[in-house]
């Protein structure tokens, strides 16, 4: 049996090259010198695989910002509007297209990005135009190789697969299907192929993450035509397919039959497909399996009793020499060493492995596998120690959690009355007018916040210090508010880190590393917190500054929460219950929360889920399951309160279509949305529907500094006001603000309520 990788993090296990390049970004440093830390990194990762023992290594894994765009470039995939950049600078050109540039005469957006797969990082979007030719590019392919050949190293080069990187483009104009596109591509392929294999090439990782989806018969055989081209071309190499993130579902009688060497399987989100391989007609014993059989994606230690049982299943129809032990995807979404981590409570520490740790698990799982193993058993006894450490903690079990939810009842689930019962109440209690203006929660966090926070944690600050900093700034946020004449106030969230971090500091069941960063796209790294343990609220964990809020001012104040969903989203979550269940506990947390504002006076409350979408299964036939469950989590979270009482949720960066029934049944009484961006475009999910509640279409574009004038407000309103019912309509930016700053701020948020009053007036 061999061990092999499929890709590991490359941002450095201090965050190296997010910070050289934000260096090379700013002038700081130049390309030398971003080259040498790239360089570094790359070398670390090869040598500490090396050392740990991995046989076959990947290269190519490494980016400089995104593995999808580095391969626009490989395919000369370069849309037109980078033709003014100088092709043989090239990173001045890669960096334009990962994030624009304005320079001398050059004015050229950045490409689009969206998140890759079900993950929370991001990639760049291909552009396709109707008959595009591709030209093998950048040779960065070639090089790395070459560079891991000069440390002795003879690598399995990583390449996006051609029809996931074409099903994952976009077309730019009408008239033609990005598939058409194939036959120009693969020729590339060919080039590309060619000349690893003049380097003595054994293996290739293609990446058809697209295998996990359910494909049209049209992608099906653009896959099958893909694998057959290349194995007819180049007999002798070894092509490794790899997909990930859930089962082949119904791409595996097809993936069966293709002609490479071995098939990577995702054991860890799809078990069951070990069995269907093992049973199926199709399988041919020659083709080899690689079991990814570690956890790519979370950063719990490995059940080694599970792992080997699964393996020797595998093993007593397949040679050992055709099967490979593997984590489940590239540990790209993993953190670098748990070794890092000196704070860590070392009884929650003691059940974790990031990538480092990873690796030494597939090495350890192959060892125990041997005739003479040995010298490998304490390993085996320590890692079922540690598991069953983990399952009796006290640190995770709470009786009270668990009586809670085996006690929900539908009621539970169910406001008091249905909405237009509520409206009423509450278009009473609030005395709105039409068309009430708000914002979705934040303020910008300026340095200065920042450094409050800073100073605070590392003790410079007392908490009394803080607090009076808090509070100073959040009055002045409520006089600015009334001073506009905002309908519904915030108290900006200057308190915050994160909207997750936050509530996961102030509940039990979370745990915090120093050094956990995974990359989410580009330079941006994020440190989910680790849901360890059955989640409780010790105490209230925002009331105090709501309340302070609401007691500055008579005009409605909202209170502020992230909803279960979105914080079960953005966590690294435990793996020894369903998250049906974990997003459940969450949501009677929140649902507590919200309760104790309501008593606190607070007569608004906004739960924002932002995260509800991206949680979406891969497979489609999973869909509906986890609508179900999301959305009662919602609701769970949002049913203690009295009819009067209004809820708001909150939902960005999402294509509304495909789910716009489960929002629907949230019921939240307002839901706020980001559309300025797409012209309202997005609005047109809810219309369709009909959705019966209120609705805030985002009329501020808060990404961009630019403010918005009371003209482009307006039209935007009235093409709401044109779709929606009139006593339906909010009027609010896209989303927080905290990214801003004030002088824009202010100006926007002027025009904001000028543009709703020019409404109301002509009503
Ligand atoms: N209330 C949060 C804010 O205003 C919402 C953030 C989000 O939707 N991502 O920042
Ligand atoms: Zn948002």
């Amino acid at each position: 049996m061999k061990t092999t990788l499929l890709g590991l993090p490359r941002i450095g296990k201090h965050r190296e090259l997010k910070k050289a390049c934000e260096a090379f970004w700013s002038g700081k440093i130049d390309e030398a010198a971003l080259t040498n830390t790239a360089t570094e990194l790359k070398k670390q990762n090869w040598l500490l695989q090396k050392d740990l023992g991995v046989d076959v290594i990947p290269s190519n894994d490494f980016s400089f910002y995104d593995q999808v765009l580095d391969a626009c470039l490989t395919f000369g995939c370069i849309p037109k509007r980078y033709q003014s950049i100088e092709k043989s600078n090239y990173l001045e050109l890669y960096f334009a297209m990962a994030r624009g540039l304005q320079k001398d005469n050059i004015d050229v957006t950045a490409m689009e990005m969206t998140k890759w797969f079900d993950t929370n990082y991001h990639y760049i979007v291909p552009e396709f135009e109707k008959g595009q030719t591709f030209s093998f590019f950048s040779k960065k392919i070639i090089k790395e190789y070459q560079e891991a050949l000069n440390l002795g190293i003879k690598t399995k080069p990583v390449l996006i697969g051609p029809v996931t990187f074409l099903l994952q483009g976009k077309e730019k104009e009408d008239g033609f299907h990005r598939l058409d596109l194939l036959d120009n591509l693969l020729p590339v392929y060919f080039e590309i192929i060619e000349a690893l294999t003049r380097l003595d090439v054994e293996y290739i990782q293609f990446d058809e993450p697209c295998l996990a989806l359910n494909l049209s018969e049209k992608e099906q055989l653009a896959i099958t035509k893909t694998y057959h081209a290349i194995a007819n071309k180049f007999p002798k190499l070894k092509v490794f397919l790899a997909n990930y993130f859930d089962c082949y579902g119904d791409n595996l009688d097809l993936a069966l039959q293709l002609p490479v060497d071995t098939l990577h399987l995702d054991l860890v989100r799809c078990p069951s497909q070990l069995t269907d391989i093992l049973e199926s007609k199709h399988y041919n014993p020659k083709t080899k399996l690689s079991l990814g059989i570690v956890d790519g994606r979370n950063i719990w230690k490995n059940d080694f009793e599970k792992s080997l049982k699964i393996i020797e299943k595998a093993h007593t129809k397949i040679a050992s020499e055709n099967l490979w032990i593997a984590p489940s995807c590239s540990l790209l979404h993993t953190p670098y060493d748990l070794n890092l981590e000196t704070t860590l409570n070392p009884e929650i520490k003691q059940w974790l492995a990031f990538a480092h740790q990873k690796i030494e698990e597939i090495i350890a799982l192959k060892n125990l596998l041997s005739d003479e193993n040995d010298g490998y058993l304490h390993l085996y006894e320590e890692n079922k120690l540690a598991n069953i450490r983990r399952r009796n903690s006290k640190l995770i079990h709470n009786d009270a959690v668990k009586s809670r939810i085996s006690n929900l009842k539908p009621s539970d689930s169910q406001r008091k009355h249905q909405f237009p019962i509520r409206q009423g109440k509450q278009k009473e209690a609030l005395q709105l007018p039409y068309y009430p203006t708000t914002t979705i929660g934040s303020f910008p966090q300026t340095k200065t916040v920042r450094g409050w926070r800073l100073k605070f944690k590392k003790g410079l600050l007392s908490q009394q210090e803080y607090d009076v900093l808090i509070a100073n700034e959040i009055e002045d946020s409520i006089r600015f508010q009334e001073n506009i004449g905002l309908d519904v106030l915030v108290h900006g969230e200057f308190e915050r880190n994160d909207m997750v971090e936050y509530f996961g500091e102030k509940l039990n069941g979370f745990a915090f590393s120093n050094y956990g960063w995974v990359q989410s796209y580009g330079s941006r790294c994020v440190k989910p917190p680790i849901l360890f343990g059955d989640v409780s609220r010790p105490q209230p964990m925002t009331v105090k500054w709501s309340e302070y809020a609401q007691s500055l001012t008579d005009i409605p104040v909202k209170g502020m929460l992230t909803g279960p969903v979105t914080i079960l989203q953005w966590s690294f979550v435990r793996n020894d219950q369903p998250r049906e269940t974990t997003c459940n506990q969450i949501a009677l947390a929140i649902r507590d929360e919200v309760v104790d504002l309501e008593n606190s006076g607070l007569k608004i409350i906004q739960i924002d889920e932002p995260a509800i979408r991206e949680g979406l299964p891969l497979r489609e036939e999973a869909w509906a399951n986890y609508l179900n469950w999301a959305v009662k989590a919602f609701r769970i979270s949002a049913s203690g309160v009295q009819d009067e009482t209004q809820i708001h949720t909150h939902m960005c960066y999402s294509e509304f279509n495909d789910i716009i029934a489960s929002i629907a049944a949230m019921d939240a009484d307002v839901i706020t949305i980001e559309t300025s961006r797409s012209e309202m475009e997005l609005l047109d999910a809810f219309v369709n529907f009909k959705y019966p509640n209120e609705i805030g279409p985002g009329v501020y574009d808060i990404h961009s500094p630019r403010v918005p004038s009371l003209e482009e407000i307006e039209h935007l309103l009235v093409k709401a006001k044109n779709v929606l019912p009139k006593d339906h309509i909010w009027v609010n930016p896209d989303c927080g603000l905290k990214t801003r700053d004030w002088p824009e701020t202010k100006e926007a948020l002027k025009n904001l309520v000028k543009a709703a009053k020019k409404l109301r007036a002509q009503e």
